[in-house]
Order: C-alpha cells, then structure tokens, then sequence
C-alpha cells in the first residue's frame, strides 16, 4: 500500500483544491525575504496546470489568528506566483463566501485561484466542519502538497478530506513521505540520530520513539546541556531546562540497557555572553566555568561525531550544534554538515535553523534530502504517520 500521488490522477476539467506551503518570510515592507517554498510548489502546480485542472490554491500565511489581517495577505505570493508561472494568478478576496464560489465557478481548464489565507478563518485551525465543508464545495479533488503543515490537525489539511471523493499527495509531499517511510523503517545500518538546537522538549518524543530504530544518538546544541546536567556535570551557566532533566535520565538509561550509542559532547566553545567578538574559550567536559555558557560543541567533540556520521549508512539531523548565527560558534555546525555531505550516507535534514546552517556550510547539495517540515519533520518520527498524510487515500 502506498498513498495516491497527484500523476496518476485524471483532473482535466476538475475543481482541485491544492493545499500548499506558502507560508513564506516577509520583511517589514511585506516584501518575500525567501522565496524557496513558492519554487518548491512549482512541479505540482505545472503538472496539474498542464492536465488541464481547475485550480483553486490554498495556503496559510503567518498567524493571523482567525482575522482578516492585510499585512498577512497572500497578494506578495501571487504576484510571485504569477511571476514564475508565467501565467494570471487571480487572488480571491476571502477563502469561503459567495464572491469565492463565483470566482471558482468561472475558472476554466488550466486556470488558477489562489484564495486569501486559510487562517483568516477561526475555522481553519480549530478544523471546524461547517468551514472544512465550505472549503470543499464544488471540489472535485483535493492534493495534498504542504508536507510542512501535516502535523497540523486543521481544516484544509485535514477536515477538507471528509468531503471531497478523492485525496492525493503531490510531489513535494510524495517525496517527503519516501524518505521519512526510509527512516522510519530504519532498514539501513548504522543509522545515526543527530539532535541540536535550543528546546529539548520538541526532540524528546523523537529520541523516545526512535530509540529502538537507531544505533546512535548524537546530540548537541543547547540541549545538550539538560542531559549534561542530568549526568551530574558542571554546565556552568548554559541553557538549560529543569523540568526535563528526570526524563533526560531516563533517556540515558534507557540508551545504555539497549545498547544504543548515546552521545554527548566532550568539550565546548564557551563565552560570558552570547554575542560577536566576546572571548571565547575551548573548554573539556565538566570544566565549563561557572560564569560561561557552552555556545558551541569542540574540536573533540566535532571529530568524534564526524567519525561515527562517516561510517553510517542512514542519518538524520535537526537543530544546529550551536549558536551557529554568530561566526564564532558556528564551525561545530558546519563541519556536522560537511560529514553528513561526505558520508554518503542517506541523509534527511530538518528544521528551519538547521537549514539556515547548511546554506552557510554550502552542503545542501550533497544531502539526500532537504525536508521543507521543521516541526513535521520532528512529530513524523516521533509518531510514525502526521494526520495529513493518514487521510491521503491508499492505492496498492
Ligand atoms: P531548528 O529551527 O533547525 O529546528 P531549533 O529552533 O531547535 O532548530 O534550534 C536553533 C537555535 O538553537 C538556534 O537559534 C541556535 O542559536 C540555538 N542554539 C544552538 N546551540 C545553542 C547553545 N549552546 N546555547 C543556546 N542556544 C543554542
Ligand atoms: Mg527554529
């Protein structure tokens, strides 16, 4: 079994509703500071366009929390949107209503409607049925191309499913799903977990539930230090999170009885302050002075994790090693992203900051694959399947 992907679909002259990702970076002129996940959409869209389908795009756009806001207006996108495909792209004044039901009712094969932001509506995210149910009038097919909004139990991604007869994945989507099935399954071995980053308590339900499917756990970051902390070491004034130093115990311990290669780092680049041009000093584990934060793992530490990434066949990685922002504690970042490049091992990255970090490494096009879900990326192998994926339908 797998799910039905948009190219064997037959939608010349169907209404297909396409929810996307674009939920884009705007400056504070509203101006599109990155426009990678407009592009991403691109294949899906050509395709459908060019089967002759009439489109109706859906999308939300920062958090307007249930209101019409004009400055999280979709009319940037549409301008770009229109711009790449070479092609009108007529934005719908509201998401539901009798203006959007005329406005869908005239499109003619191939042509497109983006409509406002989904989340103008309170509907959308409390995936109210009576919204879910105007979202699905007159639709014929509904795609599924927002990999990064899948974790989300919300109207156009999941309540929009009930009503319409045939649901599918697009290409961004079937792509996300081959490479998280690979990790999931966890047939490749050595498979190696590389945890980083600031908050301990989105990778904790991961490490759970990989914890049986993976041989080793690398971690760093800020998070590092709740698990330092719960070995008894010295972490001086690093982050840290008290409520979540008994299950980082338990973690360990249970790390150790199956046998699994837990890992934290042997030495640090630490400094008084977060910020450009302070003294930074490299430090061994346990030594961090009492004044210092740990902002970056060490020399050691890089070249003990480089060694195990270089002899794993499977590897995934989310969350920066440090505050890799800041020139000086940004080479333990890089140089984890250099080793998952020159490993050649099957490799998934996630994670907003932790693809900020492999641009400035420049290895993005040495890893297997980039998932566009920070957080979906995260709840997929914490819980195995995301409620926007389960809803797809199944072919064999
Ligand atoms: P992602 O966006 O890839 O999921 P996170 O948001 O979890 O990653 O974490 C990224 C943030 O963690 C970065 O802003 C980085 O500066 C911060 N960070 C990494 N290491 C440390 C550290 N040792 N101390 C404080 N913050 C850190
Ligand atoms: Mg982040």
């Amino acid at each position: 079994m797998s799910k039905l992907i948009v190219r064997d679909l037959k939608v010349n002259g169907k209404n297909v509703f396409l929810r996307v990702d674009f939920n884009v970076p705007l400056d504070e002129k509203g101006e599109i500071t990155d426009v990678t996940r407009i592009k991403a959409s691109l294949p899906t869209l050509t395709f459908l366009i060019l089967q002759g389908a009439k489109l109706i795009i859906a999308s939300h756009l920062g958090r307007p929390k249930g209101k019409f806001k004009p400055e999280l207006s979709l009319r940037p996108v549409q301008k770009k949107l229109s711009e790449y495909l070479k092609k009108e792209v007529v934005l719908a004044p509201d998401v539901i209503g009798e203006e959007v039901e005329k406005l869908k009712n005239s499109l003619k094969n191939g042509e497109i409607l983006l409509l406002e932001n989904v989340r103008f509506h309170p509907g959308e995210t409390e995936n109210n049925e009576d919204f879910a149910k105007e979202l699905a009038r007159g639709i014929d097919i509904y795609v599924n191309d927002a990999f990064a909004a899948c974790h989300r139990a919300h109207a156009s991604v999941v309540g929009i499913t009930k009503f319409v007869p045939v649901k599918a994945a697009g290409f961004l989507l079937e792509k996300e799903i081959k490479y998280f099935e690979k990790m999931f399954q966890a047939k490749e071995k050595p498979f190696t977990l590389i945890l980083g980053g600031a908050k301990i308590s989105d990778k904790i339900p991961v490490i759970l539930n990989m914890l049986d499917k993976v041989d080793h756990i690398l971690i760093g970051g800020g998070m590092a230090f709740t698990f330092l902390k719960a070995a008894g070491k010295e972490i001086g004034k690093s982050i840290v999170d008290e409520e979540k130093i008994e299950v980082a115990k338990e973690i360990m311990d249970e790390a150790k009885k199956r046998n699994i290669d837990f890992q934290l780092p042997v030495d640090f680049l630490t400094a008084e302050k977060i910020e450009k041009g302070v003294e930074v000093k490299t430090v061994e584990d346990g030594m961090i002075p009492g004044n210092h934060m740990g902002l970056d793992i060490g020399p050691k530490t890089v070249e003990l994790y480089s060694k195990i990434i270089s002899e794993s066949k499977m590897i995934f990685w989310n969350g920066p090693m440090g505050v890799f922002e800041i020139e000086e504690f940004s080479k333990g970042t890089t140089s984890i992203a250099e080793a998952i490049a020159e490993s050649g091992a099957i490799s998934v990255v996630g994670g907003g900051d932790t693809l900020a970090a492999l641009e400035k490494a420049g290895t993005k096009e040495r890893i297997s694959h980039i998932s566009t879900g920070g957080g979906a990326s995260l709840e997929y192998l914490a819980k195995g399947n995301l409620p926007g994926i389960e809803v797809l339908d199944e072919v064999r």
